[in-house]
């Protein structure tokens, strides 16, 4: 499975992971030396939202309502046996800024996005529909 990158609200800030969210792992070192494999995410913790900027909208793994400790364990990306002032870590966490230049893929335009809508209308897909055919008389 290739990896797909994803952008995470931290706090007020958003970050570019260039390999996804849910597959963060934790940098620290573990006492034996090698990079402990644990994830950062235990069980799914937030959700999914989209912000409009002024290049488009912004689809984002969304923690910014959550509390500065998680942010904070997050941001060092170690995992919730790691989150202590005393680890060593293995490796540099892969949080990058992002910026809406460099990572434009990460941006949906509006005019994308409303073809995005055009076509799911026309092909009926949408929450709120279900087809309706009439019955032969
Ligand atoms: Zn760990």
């Amino acid at each position: 499975m290739t990896k797909r990158a994803d952008l995470v609200l931290l706090g007020d800030r958003i970050w570019y992971l260039p390999d996804g969210v849910h597959d963060l792992q934790c940098v620290a070192r573990t006492r034996r030396g090698p990079r402990c494999r644990n994830y950062i995410e235990n069980g799914q913790i937030a959700s999914w939202t989209q912000l409009r900027s002024a290049r488009g909208l912004i689809t984002v793994y969304d923690l910014s309502g959550h509390a500065d400790a998680t942010v904070q364990r997050w941001r060092e990306q170690h995992c919730e046996v790691h989150d202590s002032l005393d680890v060593v870590d293995f490796g540099s966490p892969e949080w990058e800024p992002f910026d809406p230049a460099r990572n434009a893929a990460m941006v949906t335009s509006l005019e994308e996005q409303i073809a995005e809508f055009a076509r799911r209308l026309r092909e009926g897909v949408t929450e709120d529909w279900r087809p309706w055919h009439p019955v032969p008389m």
